[in-house]
């Protein structure tokens, strides 16, 4: 297939573009750089059957560029500002990566009658009042909250796609990503993961968030892109959540990380960001009986192709 992959710099993008190539696919990757990095894709200079333009999926002539570059038959829309720390600094690049930019990726997609995939996040569910979370679930969102301009555009992001598949006949996947780690975060993404391991292999304190009570379920990025290589392909229309459910309080993880890395870095208690969601894990029966997927990496040993990746990255520096 000729696939269009928008966010292809990043820490998901990248590794989804490697397991296409790999599949024997034909790869354009688009990227602005905002929080992307190109040494994610360095490795793939003058790779086969695959090919890169430096564009914003927001812009003015942003279909019409695209087109010209076409025909595709699958195309994934995974550009987003992901992290907390990303979105709040970029609230307004944020809600257009979710509204602007998910619709020209789809008016891409129904130029060349391709298959779409929209990458939206378990943060459609808010500080979920339902646990864990399943699909038919409506959330839980403060609409105004600093973390609106990443709840609301996905939340958009999902009607438009909906909207699409309804009125055109698309055929639209939407996958609702649960906590994803793994090698090519960035070592300042100020997500837990890279911020955890970066301060207890620089030997600085851990910051944990309030009271490290609230609970997230963490997913290797292998898996991850096994689940979007199958939800891709599939018929299911309507979102499906991917994540991997086993779950865990901040504090076991912080501690986990300490005891994993024999490190002294002593925990340091920081106020809880605003509308940090109390507990978050996948309901992934949905997944499991349409997909025939589940996460096979356990948390030990994801952290630990997580730890040797941070540490070549820090010897690099
Ligand atoms: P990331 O920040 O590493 O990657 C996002 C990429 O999109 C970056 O390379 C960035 O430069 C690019 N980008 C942003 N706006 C753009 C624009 N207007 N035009 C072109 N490129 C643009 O984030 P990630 O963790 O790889 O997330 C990938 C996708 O998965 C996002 O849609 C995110 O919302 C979703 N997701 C991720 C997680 C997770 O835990 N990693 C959880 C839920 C959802
Ligand atoms: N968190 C933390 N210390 C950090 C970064 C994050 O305790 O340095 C907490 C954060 O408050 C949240 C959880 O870890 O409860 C996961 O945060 P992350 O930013 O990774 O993703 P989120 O699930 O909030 O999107």
């Amino acid at each position: 297939m000729q696939v269009l992959l928008s966010g292809a710099a990043g820490f998901i993008g990248s590794h989804l573009v490697d397991r296409l190539l790999q599949d024997g696919h034909r790869v354009l990757g688009v990227d602005n750089f905002i929080t992307g990095d190109a040494v994610n894709l360095a490795h793939l200079t003058g790779a086969a059957n695959w090919s890169f333009v430096q564009a914003d999926a927001t812009s003015n002539d942003f279909v019409a560029r695209m087109t010209d570059l076409g025909p595709f038959d699958l195309v994934l829309h995974l550009a987003s500002l992901a992290s907390p720390k990303d979105y709040l600094a970029y609230p307004l690049e944020t809600l257009e990566s979710g509204s602007t930019a998910t619709r020209n990726m789809l008016e891409i997609a129904l130029r060349f009658e391709a298959r779409f995939l929209i990458t939206s996040t378990s943060e459609c569910y808010g500080d979920p009042l339902e646990h864990p979370q399943r699909e038919s679930y409506w959330g839980n969102v403060n609409p105004i909250g600093p973390r609106s301009c990443y709840d609301e555009s996905k939340r958009f992001a999902e009607a438009i796609t909906m909207a699409y598949h309804r009125k055109y006949g698309l055929r639209t996947n939407i996958a609702r990503i649960f906590n994803t780690y793994g090698p090519r975060m960035k070592l300042d993404d100020g997500r837990v993961v890279p911020a955890f391991l970066s301060q207890a292999l620089g030997a600085k304190p851990l910051t944990v968030f309030g009271d490290g009570t609230q609970t997230r379920s963490f997913c290797f990025v292998d898996d991850m892109v096994e689940g979007l290589c199958r939800l891709m392909l599939s018929d299911e229309r309507e979102p499906v959540n991917l994540g991997n459910p086993q779950e865990i309080t901040l504090l076991e993880f912080a501690e986990r990380i300490q005891r994993m890395l024999g490190t002294s870095s002593p925990l340091e208690f920081h106020p809880l960001p605003e509308n940090d969601p109390t507990r978050r894990q996948p309901d992934i029966s949905k997944a499991k009986r349409t997909l025939s997927w589940e996460p096979k990496v356990n948390l030990e040993s994801g952290l630990a192709t997580t730890v040797a990746y941070f540490q070549g990255r820090l010897a690099a520096h």
